[in-house]
């Protein structure tokens, strides 16, 4: 009968006493370092037992430089920067904004020190976490009240719950959205515990229909943008100039998600049709719900604002504090919105409009400058500029096209597929976009000083 080949297998002391292993207890932690050990222990007692033969145990310097490799690889954080080259500006899988550095400054001072979230440091009083924050959208929208929440689907969670749980609000069955990322209205809907009265149809709703819906049970009317999709051909819909004259004729609130944010007017950018939060005011509408990191391109909230007596409803609705955001996000998008004082400012700083402004002419300069340096990578065939349309977003954004450059790559000795994991799994992490047989990086989503690390990481994959 031959040895009991468990036997072998090394001790978890005999492991901790090899210098990679030793080394790695006094960096990281011991816990991590024997709870690692031990599972490479077992995986490899399995292995053995099931092995059809006898299986050969690696030594044990092998094999303590195997469990270094896998507790290394595990400090990497999942969560870390990546570069963008999809050229998606919005891409709600990559975060979607950026934050400009005037607002990662204050975040990260107040993330640093304690700071007056509930304090108001003149009188030594406690005050609301949102006063900064609230003054900002105040003036830029010009609404009476403001609230911010963790993102717009709580907003709009927390304003249905508070205005009409237990009642009906109608909605266009031509705005009954769905976005990316599991957000269907009619859940969310149910999810407030208000009911939901459909009206219209799907490419058609007029006023009369809102009129003849309204009942004892209306609590609101609702309009919701339809960031994501467009109806065409035989369509009609209701203004919210309309809407909030029903509304008011009705003494019933009416509440405006317009999605996306944006907090100048995009048409300047070639994109109709995106409202702004102050329009939605000005034209009379009593609550408007919006993001704060799409087309705003600040930290992920939540932005309602409006009437002082709904905001009111929602701050004292238990919900409020389920969904409030912390000091970090108070301060970004504080330091993001006092960027939109002045909209020259705002179009320079924040990342986004940054990027989306940036003329054709720079992105072809920087993709014929970068392209003959990809080309000389090892795991490179061929790279070349070309002219290319994207998209600012996808699912839950406003898919309007956008006229880029991007440097096309072909690799060598690997699949187009392959070349695209390795860049997104390096360091730092590249995304790019697989179009045929080709990986394109698209400069409309790459900052210009992420450029040499763009080459950079390109070089370092292995050739195929
Ligand atoms: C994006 C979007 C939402 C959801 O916003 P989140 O901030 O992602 O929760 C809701 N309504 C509309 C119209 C949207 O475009």
């Amino acid at each position: 009968m031959s040895p009991n080949p468990l036997r072998n297998i090394p001790s978890v002391n005999e492991l901790l006493e090899s210098p990679p292993l030793r080394g790695l207890v006094d960096r990281i932690s011991h816990n991590v370092v024997v709870s690692t050990v031990r599972t490479v222990l077992d995986e490899m007692r399995n292995e053995v037992q099931t092995a059809a033969s006898e299986k050969t145990l690696p030594s044990v310097s092998d094999l303590a430089e195997r469990i270094a490799q896998r507790i290394v690889a595990g400090e990497v954080p999942a969560l870390r920067p990546a570069i963008n080259a999809t050229g998606i500006l919005l891409h709600t899988g990559l975060g979607r904004s950026p934050l400009a550095e005037a607002a990662i400054e204050e975040m990260a001072a107040v993330a640093r020190d304690y700071a007056s979230v509930e304090l108001d440091l003149g009188s030594g009083q406690r005050s609301q976490r949102k006063v900064a924050v609230e003054g900002l959208l105040r003036e830029l929208t010009g609404a009476e009240a403001a609230m911010v929440v963790n993102n717009n689907a709580g907003a709009t969670m927390l304003a249905l719950a508070a205005l009409a749980a237990g009642r009906e609000v109608i909605v266009s069955r031509g705005q009954l959205i769905e976005i990316g990322g599991s957000y269907r209205l009619p859940e969310v809907m149910a999810a407030s515990g208000a009911t939901l009265r459909e009206v219209g149809t799907t490419n058609k709703t007029r006023l009369g229909d809102y009129r003849h819906a309204i009942g004892e049970q209306t609590a609101a009317l609702m309009l919701v943008h339809p960031s994501n999709f467009v109806v065409v051909g035989f369509t009609a819909s209701v203004r919210l100039a309309e809407l909030v004259e029903l509304g008011r004729s009705q003494k019933l609130p009416v509440v405006h998600d317009i999605g996306s944010g944006a907090m100048v007017d995009f048409s300047q950018f070639g994109f109709e049709g995106e409202p702004t939060a102050r329009e939605s005011i000005e034209a009379g509408a009593d609550l408007v719900l919006f993001s704060g990191d799409k087309l705003l391109g600040g930290p992920q909230c939540g932005i309602a604002v409006g009437r002082k007596a709904w905001i009111g409803q929602m701050e004292t609705h238990p919900m409020a504090r389920a969904l409030r955001v912390g000091k970090l996000t108070l301060s970004a998008l504080a330091a993001t919105l006092r960027l939109y004082r002045k909209p020259e400012m705002a179009r320079r700083e924040i990342p986004l409009l940054h990027l989306l402004t940036t003329s054709l002419e720079n992105l072809q300069n920087r993709a014929e400058r970068l392209a003959p340096q990809i080309a000389a990578a090892k795991a490179v065939a061929v790279a070349e500029a070309v002219q290319e349309t994207t998209y600012l977003g996808g699912g839950s954004i406003p898919a309007q096209r956008l006229a880029t450059w991007c440097v096309a790559v072909k690799p060598v000795g690997m699949s187009v597929d392959r070349l695209a994991a390795a860049l997104r799994s390096g360091s730092p992490s590249v995304v790019g976009r697989v179009q045929q047989d080709r990986l394109l990086l698209d400069l409309r989503s790459v900052l210009p000083r992420q450029d040499t690390q763009l080459v950079a990481a390109v070089e370092s994959v292995e050739r195929g």
